[in-house]
């Protein structure tokens, strides 16, 4: 087999543990475990097996096609589909024994008919400020009798937070409230939902009052801080790292300028390493320059432009060859001065987390620990 030049390392055992702290967090709130995207690229298979066998309330993910594998390695627990079924999906959704979120008279109508009258859960999405998917507020009491004179079960209300990674903003407020008061109307209209879900990560640790009876955990889960404004992660750790090796070195005089468009120009004669890793496997093109990576226990800088399939490290006066390690994403032994980080990444790249980790190429081989 030829070895991969360059692999993603998951440790299993930093997603099982920073789901339990997430728990301690959450004061008894159910937790449904977000495996959208490949659960954030980290592999939605064995994340959800691993977090399956640890325990969560529930799975979540964006689409119907996310939902189907999951099935096979978590054949218990409920997966809640975060869009209505597109026409046609109805079917396939209800035989995997998925939970469909509900969001418009015609998603209603489709999945009544689909279910023939057999029992079938359905959450029921209200929009209270995002604008993206749901039903508006006013229309939610309609819409749950409507699907419960039809058979459905509305056994979940839910909402998305537009502000959730900026403490600062009142509109997490606002739509908690809203989303609360609607729950209360539901409530009175005879309508009983189990499971009352607002937060993401970022909601989840910073105001106990949107945690309701269950709290959506993508970020966190991974170890990813979710935004620069949300607090460090104190108890959590980073579950993904990425590693790669040096394909070829040469010595290369000061002054000399490096790379496509010759943008590092070095200050003192420098060993390069050159190492088989570029945007094309999801390294931010914009890390050129800006980004680190690890060489022998030492941060050094990405030089010039990161390529397609290669970029060019500066490694100073330090002697590298030829298989040497080097590390994308994660850490060598125990210090900061050791590790890189998936928020570094973004904030080199001008981006999040969540695209600083999912963009990198799903075609790389992943390595579970
Ligand atoms: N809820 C919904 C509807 C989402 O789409 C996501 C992720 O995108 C989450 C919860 C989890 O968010 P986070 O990763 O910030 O915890």
């Amino acid at each position: 087999m030829i070895p991969p030049r360059s692999a993603v390392d998951i440790d299993l055992g930093a997603i099982t543990s920073n789901l339990a702290a997430a728990k301690g967090l959450v004061s008894g709130a159910d937790v449904m475990a977000v495996v959208k995207c490949d659960a954030y690229g980290h592999g939605a298979t064995a994340v959800a097996q691993a977090l399956d066998s640890a325990g969560v309330a529930c799975f979540g993910v964006a689409f119907l096609e996310e939902a189907l594998p999951l099935r096979a390695v978590a054949p218990e627990t409920p997966i809640l589909v975060f869009t209505e079924p597109a026409p046609g999906e109805e079917i396939a959704t209800i035989e995997a024994g998925l939970t469909p979120t509900i969001a418009s008279p015609d998603g209603v109508a489709r999945l009544a008919a689909a279910a023939r009258s057999t029992p079938l859960d359905v959450h029921l999405k209200i929009d209270t400020g995002l604008h993206r998917l749901g039903v508006a507020p006013e229309h939610a009491v309609e819409m749950a009798l409507r699907a419960e004179s039809t058979g459905l079960r509305v056994t979940g209300v839910w909402t998305h937070f537009a502000t959730a990674d900026d403490p600062g903003d009142p509109q997490l407020g606002v739509q908690r409230e809203l989303f609360a008061a609607t729950v209360e109307r539901l409530r009175a209209a005879g309508v009983e939902p189990r499971h009352v879900h607002a937060a993401n990560s970022s909601a989840a640790l910073g105001d106990t009052r949107t945690h309701f009876t269950m709290v959506r955990l993508g970020a966190v889960l991974y170890g990813l801080r979710p935004g620069s404004s949300v607090p460090g992660l104190t108890g959590f750790r980073p579950a993904m790292s990425w590693r790669s090796s040096v394909v070829a070195t040469q010595r290369v005089g000061e002054g000399e300028r490096v790379g496509y468009g010759l943008r590092y120009r070095l200050e003192t004669d420098s060993t390069l390493a050159v190492v088989p890793v570029g945007f094309g496997d999801g390294l931010p093109r914009l890390a050129g320059n800006r980004g680190r990576v690890i060489v022998h226990g030492s941060r050094r800088p990405i030089a010039g432009a990161v390529g397609m399939s290669h970029v060019i490290v500066d490694c100073g006066d330090t002697t590298v060859r030829v298989g040497d390690e080097v590390i994308l994403l994660g850490r060598d032994g125990a210090g900061t001065d050791t590790e890189v980080t998936a928020e570094e990444i973004a904030q080199w790249s001008g981006t999040s987390v969540y695209e600083a980790v999912t963009r990198i190429a799903p075609g790389l081989s992943r390595r579970y620990s």
